[in-house]
């Protein structure tokens, strides 16, 4: 019952304006490319149609920060192998692994009218420069308490910060709704520090929760969703009122998600694993109109 308690905050709060540092950074252009091209219409087609086989699938290459607050600290730098869920690069593959595996098996939702299920077509995979010398954990960063906190590769990754303030035990926070780069993730530290009810698996769903804002979708119970009326009701996934008038933020208790049964990724719920037809064409559509630098096509050879 506490994961909608816990998940009732803005998803505006914005403490690392990511957002502001996009131009920060130079980065290749020239190798880094949107999906859109001469096979555009054939793709809007596959997506209109779902005809998934039609559809590219996509990295999102993201970079993990745990940062340490002085009073409530953060995950230890552990040593590559040692897999104790305190040691911070062996929780970030968790987490990782456990997001991917949800995005890899969309399930149903009893609140929905359809479901999309399966292969949501989008994986994330940390990024790594070889060139770069001071990523010494292979996107994983750890910062101090008080160190300003850096996003290395600028535009080239979404970054996912990760902190806690000793309040917040699951919630999350996105840049916006249009491919920013970076997504605020709290209490996973205090969790693990405390033997607490929300292990990686709970902030996986978090992750894809809080990514699906940056990639587009507004919450599931929000009344102008972008798939009211087609296959999602948001009065149903509000359950105790008539719908929250805001696309992503905190809905104030006047919906409650977590009884209307819902598993909607873009709810407050427990599974966060379900999505409708409808917002997995507006988010892969999305996806393929960005040109964001963090999401890559896969390749044929990645996928045989
Ligand atoms: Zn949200």
């Amino acid at each position: 019952m506490f994961r909608s308690i816990g998940m009732v905050l803005p998803v505006f709060v914005l403490v690392l304006s990511s957002c502001s540092r996009r131009t920060q950074r130079a980065v290749d252009p020239g190798k880094l490319q949107a999906v859109i091209g001469p096979d555009t219409a054939r793709i809007v087609q596959a997506i209109r149609e779902l005809d998934t086989a039609g559809v590219p699938h996509f990295w999102v290459d993201i970079n993990l920060h745990f940062v340490a607050h002085r009073e409530y600290g953060t995950f230890r730098r552990g040593a590559p192998g040692n897999e104790d869920v305190t040691n911070g690069l062996h929780w970030a593959r968790l987490l990782i692994n456990h997001a991917n595996w949800a995005l890899d098996s969309l399930g149903r939702s009893p609140s929905s009218l359809r479901d999309f299920e399966g292969d949501a077509h989008y994986n994330y995979r940390l990024y790594s420069d070889a060139g770069n010398l001071r990523d010494s954990f292979g996107g994983i960063w750890f910062w101090e308490p008080d160190q300003w906190v850096e996003f290395p590769y600028g535009e080239r990754v979404l970054n996912v910060v990760l902190v806690d303030d000793g309040k917040r035990m699951l919630n999350g926070s996105a840049c916006g709704f249009d491919f920013c780069n970076s997504v605020k993730l709290y209490g996973a530290w205090h969790n693990v520090r405390f033997e607490g009810k929300f292990g990686w698996w709970a902030f996986a769903s978090l992750l894809n929760h809080e990514t699906g804002h940056v990639f587009g979708l507004c919450h599931s119970f929000y009344c102008g969703n972008e798939c009211a009326g087609i296959d999602l009701d948001p009065a149903v996934e509000c359950h105790s009122g008539p719908c929250f008038d805001d696309c992503g933020g905190p809905n104030n208790g006047s919906c409650n998600n977590w009884l209307a049964n819902s598993n909607n990724m873009m709810g407050y719920n427990a599974n966060q694993n379900a999505l409708t037809p409808c917002q997995w064409q507006r988010l892969i559509g999305n996806m393929c109109r960005s040109k964001a630098f963090y999401l890559q096509k896969r390749t044929a050879e990645i996928l045989r």
